[in-house]
C-alpha cells in the first residue's frame, strides 16, 4: 500500500509500475499529468518559445542554421542546380519570348490583333520541341 501524492490517499500500485506515486482517480491522474508538463517545461525553457523573428538573437540563430544546412548540404545543392540549370534557363528562355511577343501584340484596347497573332506564330523558332528535351 501505498500514499497518493495529490490526495493522500491510500492505494495499490499498479502490479506492473511498482514505482506508481498517484492512485488511479481521475482527478489525481489528471493533476500527476499537469504537474508532469510542469517539470517538462521546466527543464526545456525554450522548448515553446516562438519569436515574432524581430528578436536579433532568434533571427542570428536562424541565420546559423541556414548557413550549416546549406555547408552540409553543399554537394547536393550543387548536383540539384546542375540538374536543373538547362532546364531552368530553356523554360525562362521560352518564358521571355513568349511574354515580349505577347507584349508586342496587344493593341492599345488590350486585344489581341489578328496581325499580331500571325507574327507571334512566326517569331517562335522551332515551337514544336520546345519543353520536350530531356
Ligand atoms: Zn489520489
Amino acid at each position: 500500500m501505498k500514499f497518493c501524492k495529490v490526495c493522500g490517499r491510500q492505494f495499490v500500485p499498479n502490479k506492473y509500475k511498482p514505482s506508481q506515486n498517484v492512485c488511479n482517480d481521475i482527478a489525481c491522474q489528471k493533476e500527476r499529468q499537469r504537474q508532469n508538463i510542469r517539470t517538462w517545461r521546466l527543464k526545456n525553457p525554450d522548448y515553446f518559445k516562438y519569436t515574432t523573428g524581430d528578436d536579433p538573437a532568434y533571427i542570428e540563430s536562424v541565420r546559423q542554421k541556414q548557413l550549416l544546412w546549406r555547408r552540409a548540404h553543399k554537394l547536393r545543392l550543387k548536383e540539384y542546380r546542375a540538374k536543373y540549370r538547362e532546364k531552368i534557363r530553356d523554360y525562362m528562355r521560352e518564358y521571355m519570348k513568349k511574354y515580349r511577343l505577347k507584349k508586342k501584340n496587344i493593341s492599345p484596347e488590350g486585344n489581341l490583333t489578328k496581325k499580331g497573332e500571325e507574327n507571334a506564330e512566326k517569331g517562335l523558332p522551332n515551337s514544336q520541341d520546345s519543353g520536350n528535351s530531356s
